[in-house]
């Protein structure tokens, strides 16, 4: 919908406000913020969406998603077995290396079980887990579609309960007073209006489309980061809150970034620039040299570190190495990988030192011991004598021909949050809640995100804290 009322051009003074004022303002159009106004409806609010994108562009990153992870006692038609609340918090504790808010994640992994059966009733399907490397298929429901079907769903209801939806309508100023929301000021089509609400439903991602915000704590290096999603999620509305009193929660370096074709477009590559095949061969700098076991750890509990990993090597790029016998084992990518006839030309072809390389590889099969190869598990197949070791799924690289992908980091979402607590209600500087202002998704997943990933985790925090952001804003607005 086009926002109707007065109008005032550009940035002028005063703002026209907008004739109405709603019970729920939900900035943001993605998973966590179509939960919240669904939710808001359903509790009795008039909600009003600010989505910066147009509708085609619609949903942020979560147009690119695929499945969700929620805690389930039996297997049900599209998961395999169960998922009990207390294996999922300790798959939590063990990504985060402890770095989480256990009272606000014991309660999401509780909520999470409700969500499994809730999005379904606004009109979400899903689908049998998909083959393939992330073996997600007990404990993460996929979304028949993906992402861009499963907002249409919510979409879909959304309109249906007469939510309305403002589209190309940027949030670009919030006027808070002491810890409460009274209006934001809107920019659609050049034009710029006053929306009062009762209450602010904050889902509108986190900072990692600003290169610039990201330069501050990685310096230059973050030129050279991909940005995997939306370009829409700089963090202005995060900084505003921040800025007039919400309480920050998270490490600002920490993200969920991947190692990304580095062909990939600077945004919106999505998962087809992801490359899955690190498992399958050896990783290299810029140098040929290696810089990490590349058989760590089963691969869903690992490819969430490799961006940081590449972040750290020398102008940000690295090199996956692998040959004929691994060529079919993972995903195809957007692009196809670096071919050649030997290692050598290989390292010609990536404009690397010839003699490094073959000496790395070289050194790599040596330390090769026979094993049984079976990427499903954590195999046999290692290296002695190694550093860094390659702890599983080591084998010679000799088959020609031989293959390359050049990888950059790729920021999925950064971690650096409003503090919430179990309302989804955001905490002010001072401790105390907010009256009315609440988030939901990206913007506070630091709370539950202190570092690491597990897949999923990310629509999780979105559907179950927008929910009940939107549960909680209904309520506040009816009080
Ligand atoms: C390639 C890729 C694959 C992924 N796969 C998965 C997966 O399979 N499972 C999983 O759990 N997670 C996955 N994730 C992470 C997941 O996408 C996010 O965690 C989740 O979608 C976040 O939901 P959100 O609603 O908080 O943010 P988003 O979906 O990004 O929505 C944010 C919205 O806010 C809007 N916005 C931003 N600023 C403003 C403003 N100032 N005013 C108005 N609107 C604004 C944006 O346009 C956007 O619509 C993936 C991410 C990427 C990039």
């Amino acid at each position: 919908m086009r926002l109707t009322g007065p109008r005032m051009p550009g940035n002028s003074h005063p703002m026209a406000k907008l004739p109405r004022k709603y019970d729920v303002l939900v900035a943001g159009g993605g998973n966590a913020a179509l939960c919240a106004a669904i939710a808001a409806r359903r509790g009795g609010a008039s909600v009003l969406v600010c989505e910066m994108a147009s509708k085609f562009w619609r949903g942020g990153n979560t147009r690119h998603t695929r499945n969700i992870r929620c805690a389930h006692d039996a297997a049900t038609e599209t998961l395999s077995g169960p998922y009990p609340e207390e294996e999922f918090f300790r798959d939590l504790l063990q990504v985060t290396g402890g770095a989480t808010d256990e009272a606000l994640a014991r309660h999401m992994i509780a909520e999470s079980k409700e969500i499994l059966d809730w999005l379904p009733q606004q009109g979400v399907r899903y689908q049998p887990s998909l083959g393939g490397t992330l073996s997600l298929g007990r404990t993460n429901s996929f979304f028949l579609g993906g992402g861009r079907s499963m907002l249409n769903a919510l979409y879909l209801t959304a309109e249906s309960l007469g939510i309305e939806i403002a589209y190309e309508a940027e949030v670009v100023d919030l006027h808070i007073e002491n810890g409460m929301f009274v209006s934001a000021t809107v920019q659609q089509g050049g034009v710029r209006r006053i929306v009062r609400a009762a209450t602010l439903v904050a889902a509108c991602g986190g900072f990692e489309s600003n290169i610039e915000w990201l330069k501050q704590y990685w310096g230059p290096a973050a030129d050279n980061f991909l940005i995997r999603g939306t370009p829409n999620n700089r963090g202005t509305v995060l900084k505003m809150l921040l800025d007039r009193g919400v309480a920050e929660t998270g490490d600002p370096t920490q993200c969920h970034a991947v190692a990304i074709d580095a062909r990939a477009p600077k945004y919106d590559g999505g998962i087809i620039t992801r490359l899955d095949c690190v498992v399958f061969g050896i990783v290299v700098n810029k140098n040929a040299q290696r810089f990490y076991d590349e058989g760590e750890e089963i691969w869903p509990k690992r490819y969430a570190i490799w961006g940081r990993l590449v972040a750290q090597q020398p102008d940000q790029i690295a090199y996956i190495i692998f040959d004929a016998t691994a060529l079919t084992l993972f995903m195809p990518s957007l692009y196809p990988p670096i071919a050649a006839a030997s290692i050598r030309e290989l390292a010609g072809k990536l404009s690397l030192d010839s003699d490094a390389l073959e000496n790395t590889v070289r050194t790599f099969n040596a330390a090769v011991r026979p094993g049984t190869f079976d990427d499903t598990i954590l195999d046999d197949c290692r290296t002695e004598g190694l550093a860094p070791p390659k702890s599983h799924w080591a084998r010679r690289i000799e088959t020609a021909p031989f293959y390359a992908y050049p990888v950059r980091p790729g920021i999925t979402f950064t971690y650096l949050a409003t503090r919430v607590n179990k309302e989804a209600r955001m905490l002010m500087k001072d401790g105390g809640p907010s009256a009315n202002m609440f988030a939901a998704g990206e913007i506070m997943s630091g709370n539950v995100l202190g570092r690491g990933y597990a897949a999923g985790m990310g629509m999780t925090i979105g559907s179950v804290f927008g929910r009940i952001a939107g549960r909680e804003a209904a309520k506040n607005a009816r009080n």
